[in-house]
């Protein structure tokens, strides 16, 4: 079962005018069920952009897009995915408990069923004891891993993630990590996964996928086999290779 396929997409912004972008060209890409997959490349590649193709939040200009075999309209429709953005987006209004549960809510899960979820996915991002807040009560940080227990709370079989971790500390950051791979194993999600980072996408991914800008193309893939992610991992020798791998492949 394949849960993205991408085939020969390009997406032109402002087609016909003179500010008219090419984000993307020509690109394909398959993520296998239970794949955990990154994207990394210079700002502006289009990384957002394509991560934006698979939600179904912009259309390609040419190419095809598919998610668990459905094109990618019919999957939103179904609401195949979760999605955890750069800037959390949470709703002011609602507590931390309740901006968890909206998503629970839009699928109709009783009450109390929603509520023992979102208290389970906060215990989770170690806020636990941040249901009852609003979230501008908390920091940019702890916002970040509610937007991340809020894409968690419906198990979704995908998740498209946008440089989630970007605002959070070294710390935080490597446990969630830890977590998120933990998650996503346990539940057999595939995950889209943007970042910056070399090290992060090393350690988190099955498949590195390195792109360069103008116009955005994926320029080389690189599977990564390191087993078992525990913290030794991040001190052994294959996993600097791999980092190494990466960064040559982004230089040239
Ligand atoms: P990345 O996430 O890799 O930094 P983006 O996908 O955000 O890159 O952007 C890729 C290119 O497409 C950039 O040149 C950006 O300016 C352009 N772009 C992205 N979204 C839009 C839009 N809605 N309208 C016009 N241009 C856009
Ligand atoms: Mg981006």
């Amino acid at each position: 079962m394949t849960a993205v396929s991408i085939a020969g997409v390009t997406k032109v912004f402002n087609e016909g005018r003179p500010d008219e972008v090419t984000a993307l060209s020509d690109v394909d890409l398959t993520v296998e069920s239970g794949q955990f997959v990154s994207l990394i490349g210079p700002s502006g590649c289009g990384k957002s952009t394509l991560l934006r193709l698979i939600a179904d939040l912009i259309a390609p200009t040419l190419g095809d897009v598919r998610v668990a075999g459905k094109p990618a309209d019919q999957a939103r429709r179904d609401q195949e995915y979760g999605i955890a953005f750069q800037q959390a987006g949470l709703f002011e209004w609602r507590t931390v408990r309740r901006n968890v549960e909206l998503p629970l809510e839009l699928r109709k899960i009783p009450r109390q069923q929603r509520r023992t979820r979102a208290e389970e996915m906060l215990a989770l991002v170690g806020l636990g004891d941040f249901g009852g807040h609003y979230p501008a009560q908390l920091s940019g940080g702890m916002q970040q891993r509610v937007a991340i227990a809020r894409a968690l709370a419906v198990h979704p079989n995908l998740l498209l993630m946008d440089e989630p971790f970007g605002a959070l500390d070294e710390m935080t950051r490597e446990r969630l990590q830890a977590e998120l791979l933990q998650i996503c194993s346990k539940m057999h999600t595939s995950t889209v996964f943007v970042t910056h980072s070399i090290s992060e996408a090393v350690f988190l991914s099955d498949k590195v996928v390195v792109m360069s800008a103008r116009p955005g193309r994926i320029t080389t893939t690189i599977d990564i086999e390191l087993g078992e992610r525990n913290e030794a991992v991040r001190q052994s020798t294959a996993y600097f290779d791999h980092v190494t791998a990466v960064r040559k492949a982004l230089r040239s």
